[in-house]
């Protein structure tokens, strides 16, 4: 089998599959510098578009994509490669956030780029390094925190200040790092899931405005679930 990772959810996975004996590899597209691997065989690095992914597929008997709901361009990869050679596909994502009335969804990074300029003027960016340049236009004089994994290959505003840190987060640290900022308004993704959660609760209880980008629609024509026990199932039926 092959796992299309780069998520906690994929990880998980993983470890699961390996325990039950199932020969799975796992895909990660090497865009940080130091990965949390999974358990078992990785390969790192792209495919070479769809093209490439059909070639690679001639190893496999079975997809599951577990990339990150915001991973578009590798999900709809999998779609056409997989389509192409008859591999069955299942996408495993993890369920977005329960929505509250008090945040502010919109519908990509710009969106929200320009939302967080109208909420305050300490934002914090929680958005990953290949969406700061679009909240630049924006917020170029605005006191920016943008926590990040991997340094971005981008000349930040004077104003901008870049922390590298990996969660899971805690809920104490995140009230302080706030606190100490000063953050009045939190940007986020739809990540979903308990990684990144403690950030929601700090920004609520101090009060602080969240805007959270909201899913892309997954990919058209495949089955997808949400939890490891269904990832397996489907697995096992085709085994
Ligand atoms: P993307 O835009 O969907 O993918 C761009 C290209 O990167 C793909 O066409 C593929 O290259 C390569 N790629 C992506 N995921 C891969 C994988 N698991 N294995 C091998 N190649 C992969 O992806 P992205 O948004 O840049 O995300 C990159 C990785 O980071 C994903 O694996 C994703 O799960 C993880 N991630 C993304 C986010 C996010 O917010 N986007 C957040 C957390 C983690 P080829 O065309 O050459 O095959």
């Amino acid at each position: 089998m092959l796992l299309l990772g780069g998520t906690a959810e994929a990880r998980a996975l993983a470890e699961v599959l390996v325990d039950r004996g199932v020969e799975v590899t796992s895909s990660l597209a090497g865009r940080v510098a130091r990965p949390r691997l999974p358990v078992g065989p990785v390969r790192i690095g792209g495919f070479g578009g769809i093209d490439g992914l059909r070639v690679a597929l001639v190893d496999f008997d079975l997809v599951i994509d577990a990339t990150h709901p915001f991973a578009q361009g590798m999900s709809a990869n999998a779609v056409a490669a997989c389509e192409a050679t008859g591999t069955p596909l299942l996408r495993f994502e993890r369920a977005g956030w329960e929505p509250r009335a008090t945040w502010h969804y919109v519908e990509d990074h710009d969106d929200a780029a320009r939302l967080a300029a109208t909420l305050g003027q300490h934002p914090l960016l929680t958005v990953g390094r290949q969406e700061l340049a679009r909240f630049v236009p924006d917020l170029a004089g605005s006191d920016v925190l943008a926590r990040v994994v991997d340094t971005p290959d981008l000349t930040l505003p004077g104003s901008w200040t870049l922390l590298s840190s990996r969660g899971p987060y805690e809920l104490e640290g995140e009230r302080s790092l706030m606190r100490s900022h000063g953050t009045d308004v939190l940007v986020t993704k739809d990540s979903g899931g308990t990684f990144t959660w403690p950030k929601m609760e700090a920004a609520e209880e101090l009060g602080v405005s969240i805007v959270v980008v909201r899913r892309p629609d997954g990919p058209e024509g495949v089955p997808s679930v949400d939890s490891l026990d269904r990832a397996v199932a489907w697995l096992e039926e085709r085994r």
